[in-house]
């Protein structure tokens, strides 16, 4: 964590006042939240879209915050305390991440973004490494122009290897993240169809991902899926400054997947380049591939084969990712309800169409966001992909989650769809159908807030 006084703080960003006074004042660590505050903080207020962090400053204060910045353009600073102005303040913690990376400059960095499986591959990245170093991660989902500089001046002195996620929803973004955080391998997990509102099409979202590489050293690795044709297309952009490796299910790949078994209890599976057999506790056949991109790195760092296959079977994810729990009436409801994209959701339909020993499987899928013009033909295309072979009943919650029940329509017969927008009737339906045997899947985009569906569901019992 970044511990300095305000003397040698002013050398690393530009400060407007004259800060003299206040030079001996120590700061430990930084804050954008009086909530989750802790005292000897810089606190950092900024303009959000609701709120406005000045008017904090005070309460920081109160909270034991050190000092404060100030954005000049707000009126009414507080007198007597010690504010250090800046131009603008979301800018100036950047500013100060950066100088705070550049002086960590032993410290090692795994970059982590793709459409899909950036969390899951962070983290597992993160277990396979800590079996030998120390690790930080980014907690949770602090992936963006704020979460990453964040994360970054969190970092301890003594930690050797940092794994950053990286998110974006526009061009620019990555490549910005990615220069801040000067990664020394840089992972695309896959390219899939979220945000094809701002980023047009399947092209343009790689585009958006291999900015990825602006920032990353030269001599670093890049780890990508060799199986996306897309990666060939853009083989200019992807140089020799930089060692390549690719994982995938094609043996055109340096990592491949020979055998893949989806029990109950997770995936096992085997790779071309090691006898071991590696366990995961989670299920879904996509986590094979981010756990081969996980692999690649941790072999890079010299993990053996049984350190990274103990790793795996001993992996604990965020929630709410394929999370598996029991249900009311002796139902097994996995829980997807995190995030949701057309491939995330066909991917999630799959894996629980594959597992074995079930009676009934039922699918409730929420709206997608951010799909931008064609959303209605995306959600109709995920329903016109559930196998009716695989799903026994399809259920919809949501304005645009209805077309995905048109979609399925095709293929399944009308009482085997629904569609619900009232979350009190679609808990009562549901209740009525789990039973012993049964399996959910909960998916839909975060807004939809599926897990409230569950909770409603455990207190009706
Ligand atoms: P976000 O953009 O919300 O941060 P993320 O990229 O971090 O998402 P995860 O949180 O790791 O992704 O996974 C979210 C969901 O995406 C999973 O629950 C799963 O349904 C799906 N998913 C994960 N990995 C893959 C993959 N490699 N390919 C396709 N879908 C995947
Ligand atoms: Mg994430």
């Amino acid at each position: 964590m970044i511990r300095k006084t305000v003397d040698k703080l002013s050398r690393m960003i530009p400060i407007l006042n004259d800060v003299t006074p206040m030079k001996s004042i120590e700061i430990s660590g930084v804050s954008i939240n009086t909530k989750t505050l802790e005292k000897g903080n810089l606190f950092i207020p900024l303009k959000g879209e609701q709120r406005d962090g000045h008017a904090f400053v005070e309460e920081a204060f109160k909270q034991g915050a050190s000092a404060s910045l100030w954005q000049k353009d707000v009126p009414n600073p507080p007198t007597n305390l010690p504010l250090l102005f800046v131009e603008n303040t979301l800018e100036t913690l950047q500013k100060l991440a950066r100088a705070y990376r550049r002086e960590l400059s032993s410290l090692k960095v795994v970059a982590v973004t793709g459409s899909n499986g950036k969390t899951t591959t962070k983290d597992m990245v993160a277990s396979l490494l800590s079996q030998k170093y120390k690790v930080q991660k980014t907690s949770g989902n602090f992936n963006n122009h704020i979460g990453l500089p964040l994360t970054i001046l969190q970092l301890k002195k003594e930690t050797e290897l940092a794994v950053l996620e990286m998110g974006m929803n526009h061009f620019g973004e990555i490549d910005f993240l990615s220069k801040l955080a000067e990664p020394d391998v840089a992972i695309i997990t896959n390219i899939g169809d979220a945000h094809m509102e701002a980023l047009g099409s399947r092209e343009g979202i790689l585009k958006a991902k291999l900015e990825i590489l602006n920032g990353l050293k030269t001599g670093g690795l890049f780890v990508y899926p060799g199986d996306e044709p897309l990666f060939a297309k853009h083989k200019h952009s992807i140089d020799d400054r930089w060692e390549q490796k690719t994982f995938g299910q094609s043996p055109d790949n340096d990592l491949y997947v020979k055998c893949v078994n989806t029990t109950g209890k997770g995936t096992e599976f085997t790779v071309n380049i090691s006898e071991e057999t590696f366990r995961l506790p989670i299920i879904g056949e996509y986590n094979v591939f981010n756990a081969m991109a996980a692999m690649i790195v941790a072999r890079k760092w010299g993990l053996s084969d049984r350190d990274i296959a103990r790793a795996f079977s001993e992996l604990k994810l965020s929630k709410m990712r394929m999370e598996m729990t029991p249900g009311i009436n002796g139902s097994i409801i996995i829980n997807d309800a995190y995030n949701a994209s057309p491939t995330s959701m066909k991917a999630a339909i799959d894996t629980i169409g594959k597992l074995s020993g079930f009676k009934k499987k039922i699918v409730l899928l929420g709206d997608m966001f951010e799909l931008g013009e064609r959303e209605k033909e995306f959600h109709r295309s995920v329903g016109e992909r559930i196998d009716q072979n695989q799903i026994d009943f399809v259920i919809t919650y949501g304005n645009l989650a209805k077309y995905i029940a048109e979609g399925a329509k095709k293929n399944f017969e009308a009482d085997r769809v629904s569609y619900f927008h009232d979350k009190n009737a679609l808990v009562q339906s549901l209740k009525a159908m789990l039973d012993d045997g049964t399996l959910l899947l909960l998916k839909a985009s975060r807004g939809m807030k599926l897990e409230e569906v569950m909770e409603e569901l455990a207190e009706s019992e």
